[in-house]
């Protein structure tokens, strides 16, 4: 089939890219430069933050999971398999996730912070999106995919240059098939340091009302965070939120003071109740939705990716 894809983030690109691997003609139209994505935010652990607790998710984390921890075989992806602790403060917090990832194990009380009431030790993969939406943008290339850039306004426009749209517009998704006003954001700023004294092992600590404070440690940066707004637009970066960012991880992580602050960034995540994920009829074009992520759109992608393969073959004509 003819697909255009809508939206170069990660949920665009990879489906972008197991489509045209299952054989299909592929064009992506996206109107964000690719380093300009929310996508190109994302700090990015694999990990179900603000994640679907559903059997349907499980399938699409564990997916993606299978997929990162093979690709972090090539150096030039930017994905590397790290150590790190998850802390929880309140007793009885959502663990599904470690059924999931192998090797997890229950830390000692003296390896967390004051107050805490338990902890988790995982190694997972730490995506560097910066390179890695580069490098998942040249293997898409590779296996011959356009890519026009524009914004669409009506699906009507697509009409005739394709035979099915995967609409992986982010925060954008509900717009253009105007039955759906429940993506919203979750603003989140992060703090880019460098990461001059070689740290290696994340730490995620859940203790603090505007969001989970985070260090992840990639190969030359550090994304310090982090804040989660629900329903804040604000694309600008605020200064002091900058710095109780800091001065919340500093405090658990004091190797961080005196680190060169790199960039200050914020993104938008396209929070939903559900993601939305499913093929939709009724418009100029059939259309499957991907959108709705939330912030965990990177940990789910390639499961996303997979699932929008096998709604598109619902509608291959049969031979
Ligand atoms: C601070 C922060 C930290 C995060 N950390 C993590 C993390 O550690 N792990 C994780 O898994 N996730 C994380 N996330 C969440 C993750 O970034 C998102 O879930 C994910 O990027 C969503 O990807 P997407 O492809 O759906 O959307 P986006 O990246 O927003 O891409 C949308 C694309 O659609 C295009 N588009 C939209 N509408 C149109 C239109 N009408 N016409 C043409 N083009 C259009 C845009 O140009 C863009 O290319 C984080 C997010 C933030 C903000």
């Amino acid at each position: 089939m003819k697909i255009t894809v809508i939206g170069a983030g990660v949920i665009g690109l990879s489906s972008a890219h197991e489509l045209a691997a299952a054989g299909h003609q592929v064009t992506v139209v996206h109107d964000q430069p690719l380093l300009e994505s929310v996508s190109s935010v994302a700090a990015a652990i694999w990990f179900p933050y603000h994640s679907e607790n559903s059997e349907a998710a499980d399938k699409l984390l564990r997916h993606s999971l299978a997929r990162f921890e093979e690709l972090s075989a090539i150096h030039e992806t930017g994905i590397d398999l790290r150590h790190g602790l998850n802390v929880d403060h309140l007793p009885g917090a959502d663990r599904s996730w470690t059924k999931i990832v192998s090797g997890t194990a229950e830390a000692p009380k003296e390896d967390l912070p004051s107050g805490a009431d338990s902890g988790v030790y995982a190694t997972v993969p730490i995506i560097t999106m910066t390179t890695y939406l580069g490098w998942l943008r040249d293997q898409v290339v590779e296996l011959g995919v356009k890519f026009l850039q524009g914004t669409v306004n009506d699906l009507a426009e697509l009409k005739d240059s394709a035979d099915l749209v995967v609409l992986a517009a982010g925060l954008r998704g509900g717009e253009l098939l105007g039955d759906d006003q429940s993506v919203y954001p979750i603003r989140g700023q992060v703090v880019r340091l460098a990461n001059t004294k070689g740290l290696t092992d994340w730490l995620c600590d859940d203790d603090y009302p505007e969001g989970v404070t985070y260090i992840i440690p990639r190969r030359d940066d550090i994304i310090v965070g982090g804040t989660d707004t629900a329903n804040d637009w604000n694309r600008e970066v605020e200064p002091e939120t900058s710095e109780a960012i800091l001065s919340r991880a500093m405090k658990l992580v004091p190797e961080l003071e005196g680190l060169e602050v790199l960039e200050h960034k914020v993104g938008l995540r396209p929070a939903r109740e559900t993601i939305r994920l499913e093929l939709v009829e009724g418009h100029a074009v059939p259309v499957i939705a991907a959108y709705g992520h939330g912030g965990a759109g990177v940990t789910l992608s390639w499961g996303t990716a997979q699932r929008v393969v096998e709604l598109a073959e619902q509608l291959v004509p049969a031979h």
